[in-house]
């Protein structure tokens, strides 16, 4: 059985209580009058605790993992059925904003509290879970809460120091967790039919197109190049025109190049020189030795190789033709994480009943589903935040678009775990 619509009034209300418990979490914070809330950290603990509290007001039972993640369960129809996992994270960069994360599963709450309701149980079970680390503040590491379930944690991660050298494992004992069992947070491949995952976009698109929500294609794969070009250094004085053999002049040409090809290739690949040093950085001499990185990102793999190559073809036809040497060694790639495509279409379905229309768009930023998607169909509903801005106290979501995402998600959700 499918539940009715989420009417608007109701959906106002639970709007209202995600951004009262926005406004609670983000009180949990290890510096006053800032958020900053680290894995096993006092306030992680705490927070979890919240978190806990709230899941059990709305019929779950609850409990804390292995690796720390706060979990819950609704039970569908039949006890010990298989689930829907929704979730996010619970953890923060420094100075963060009070939505990155926290907004997944505070909307994945209302989900619950809805069906709870009304009374209603589903075909399949409801979980939530608050990741306990995604953002990798503390230790450097990213994903260690949703590498938790998928059971993928690297041996090593144990040894990993914070800043002040306290270990991964001497955090968890100070947290009340056993190192030697994080393999107990693992859940088999059979327990979820399907993640999703509920998040600000962290960019402008949603804000440019006017809408509330979007659906999430895929994870952007990414590729990071240390790059330089190098030519003579010269007398800016003594040396003629025609004689040069300028590295800055190449890089800059290749760098509107970059900008230039990157525009014209698709809507959906991005590429940025993010740094640029020039040596030997004098007023009156030619450079001779120019290093900058390269970061380039796309939802295909496969785009991205062809745009990479194309990308460094262009530089090195400038430094051939400018007779300067050129060279680029990639020493970082992450591959795309492609969305499930059919919960997109149910995503998708259920932001144009309730905004009119759908808009699908990649997503720029890393997120737990590139973890989870390992081992379960996963997908992402982006709720438009203000001019794109994230990790920043100034990080906002706007409530009337709040209502619009619980609707839209628990429709979806209800419709996958009614079948
Ligand atoms: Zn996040």
């Amino acid at each position: 059985m499918v539940a009715p619509l989420m009417d608007v009034s109701y959906a106002e209300v639970a709007a209202q209580r995600v951004m009262d418990r926005a406004d609670q979490l983000a009180a949990i914070s290890e510096s006053a009058g800032q958020l900053t809330r680290v894995y096993l950290s006092v306030q992680h603990l705490r927070a979890n605790q919240l978190v806990a509290g709230w899941m059990a007001q709305t019929g779950m039972t609850t409990w804390q993992d292995a690796v720390g993640n706060i979990c819950g369960r609704y039970e569908g129809k039949q006890e010990g059925a298989k689930a829907i996992l929704l979730g996010s994270h619970l953890d923060t960069v420094r100075n963060a904003g009070r939505y990155d994360g926290m907004l997944g599963v505070l909307c994945a709450l209302e989900v619950v509290a809805y069906l709870h309701q009304h009374n209603l149980q589903l075909e399949q079970a409801i979980e939530i879970v608050g990741f306990g680390d995604e953002e990798g503040t503390r230790f450097g590491i990213t994903l260690l809460g949703s590498r938790g379930l998928t059971g993928t944690w690297p041996g090593h991660w144990l040894n990993c120091e914070d800043a002040s050298g306290v270990s991964v494992a001497q955090a968890m004992v100070l947290a009340g967790l056993d190192p030697s069992r994080i393999a107990n947070a693992e859940r088999p491949k059979t327990d979820f039919s399907a993640y999703l995952e509920l998040h600000i976009e962290q960019g402008p698109v949603l804000e440019e197109e006017d809408l509330a929500l979007g659906v999430v294609t895929a994870i952007n794969g990414a590729c990071r190049l240390n790059c330089s070009f190098t030519g003579h250094a010269g007398h800016a004085g003594t040396v003629p025109m025609a004689l040069r053999k300028d590295a800055l002049a190449a890089a800059a040409e290749w760098m509107t190049l970059i900008e230039a090809t990157t525009r014209r290739y698709g809507p959906d690949e991005v590429a940025t020189v993010g740094t640029l040093s020039c040596a030997p950085g004098a007023v009156n001499v030619i450079p001779g030795d120019v290093k900058l990185t390269l970061d380039i990102r796309s939802p295909h793999d496969e785009s991205l190789e062809r745009l990479l190559n194309q990308l460094l073809a262009e530089g090195e036809a400038i430094a051939a033709r400018r007779g300067v040497q050129f060279s680029a060694e990639a020493y970082y790639a992450i591959p795309a994480t492609p969305c499930d495509a059919k919960l997109q279409a149910t995503l998708a379905q259920a932001v144009s009943d309730v905004q009119g229309r759908c808009l699908s768009l990649p997503s720029g930023a890393g997120h737990d589903a590139i973890a989870i998607a390992e081992r379960w169909p996963s997908a992402m509903l982006f709720v438009r935040c203000e001019k794109g801005i994230s990790h920043h106290p100034a990080e906002a979501v706007i409530e009337s678009d709040v209502a619009l995402a619980v609707q839209a998600f628990t429709q979806a959700v209800t419709k996958l775990a009614g079948e």
